[in-house]
């Protein structure tokens, strides 16, 4: 007898199939199966299932001052079952967000920022004595789990008068520690951002890709993507929403959309404030966000899914397949009008609007409660 099965529920691409969950894990997913469970899950051939949502830049270690959440709020209540926090913490305040962590019921994994107590203060990359190279590469191996990544904020305001010298020092790190991926945080220049991209490599991760601001991926005089940034997207670099307060364009994503340029995963950069004043609010409406602007529902799933789980390595994550976690998200797509509003003000009316209904992780249901 299996555990949970799924009848009925719709694939993204229309498919209507029957899903089996044994033990946390997903052990069959075909047409009709007729197995006995101990609890089955009704979907009607009118809910959709996907494989989990995953959002790859938030901020939820709950004992910060400055960008904060509580895991559950913005992973399961809000049909989220893994998020990625980028870089609140670093080598010496990490391990205690990971035992914080551990109690949530949404599968929390964390970037480590290159700056040892992280985001205290937005100038964490002001002082470069708070770089250890050697606490970051412990931390990495200690909590080798829960650290699937590295952090680096390059910005005017987090930098101070160091220019380039934190990235170099994030790229060493990196190569100490297996190459996991490195997410690069864009925005006001100091640096610029053609010097920030001509460090990285193939598989980094540029977040807040469509950023509003002059130093941003689209040359406002001629409204064209730069070439610069084109190249290092053709280069495989990997271009990632993170919505947040100040860094989510409509108009900069229109532009790269026409000329080819797409986002690999969309993210949130959700916090207490963000998602409680806007403009983020939370995850289905920054895909709401992408699919008003040309992006297809199938494709926005898969770079909230399978998109993600590739570029952090979350093995056994991001797809519907036998053998991965049973970690799926429930939803509805409706159509509703609805008002939507980036980083800088600017507005764009949905008519369909995708709710979450359920987040099941590990095979153990969770209601939505947004
Ligand atoms: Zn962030």
């Amino acid at each position: 007898m299996i555990d949970l099965l799924i009848k009925n529920g719709k694939l993204i691409n229309g498919t209507v199939v029957d899903i089996a969950i044994e033990n946390g894990k997903i052990v069959d997913v075909k047409e009709s199966i007729t197995e006995e469970a101990s609890d089955v899950l009704e979907l009607n051939k009118k809910q959709y299932v996907s494989a989990g949502w995953i959002d790859d830049h938030v901020h939820c270690y709950e004992k910060m001052d400055l960008y904060y959440d509580y895991p559950d709020e913005i992973g399961v209540k809000a049909g989220v079952t893994s998020i990625i926090d980028a870089g609140t913490t670093g080598a010496e305040n990490i391990y205690d967000f990971y035992e914080t962590a551990k109690e949530a019921r949404t599968n929390v994994y964390a970037m480590l920022n290159i700056s040892k107590w992280g985001i205290v203060e937005q100038d964490e990359l002001a002082d470069l004595e708070k770089i250890q190279e050697k606490l970051a590469k412990k931390a990495v191996e200690d909590l080798s789990d829960f650290i699937v990544g590295i952090k680096a904020r390059m910005s005017k305001t987090v930098i101070g008068d160091n220019g380039i010298t934190p990235l170099k020092l994030a790229k060493k790190i990196q190569e100490e520690n297996k190459h996991i991926p490195l997410m690069v945080h864009i925005g006001s220049a100091p640096p610029e951002l053609d010097e920030t991209l001509s460090y990285l490599s193939k598989g980094d991760i540029v977040t807040h890709c469509f950023n509003g601001k002059s130093n941003g991926i689209l040359d406002q005089g001629i409204n064209k993507i730069k070439p610069f940034a084109r190249d290092a997207y053709e280069k495989g670099i990997i271009f990632d929403v993170g919505h947040g307060t100040a860094s989510f364009n409509f108009h900069v994503a229109e532009v790269a959309l026409k000329e080819g340029i797409k986002a690999s995963s969309i993210s949130t950069d959700i916090y207490y404030t963000n998602r409680t004043e806007g403009p983020v609010y939370d995850f289905a409406t920054t895909m709401e966000k992408m699919h008003v602007i040309g992006y297809s529902w199938e494709e926005i799933i898969e770079k909230v899914t399978a998109a993600p789980a590739a570029n952090f390595r979350l093995e056994n994550k991001g797809q519907l397949k036998k053998g991965y976690d049973a970690d799926l998200t429930i939803f509805t797509i409706e159509e509703k009008e609805k008002d939507l509003v980036d980083s800088d003000g600017n507005h764009r009316q949905t008519k369909e609007k995708i709710q979450p209904l359920k987040a099941i992780v590990g095979g153990n249901i969770y209601e939505v409660d947004l």
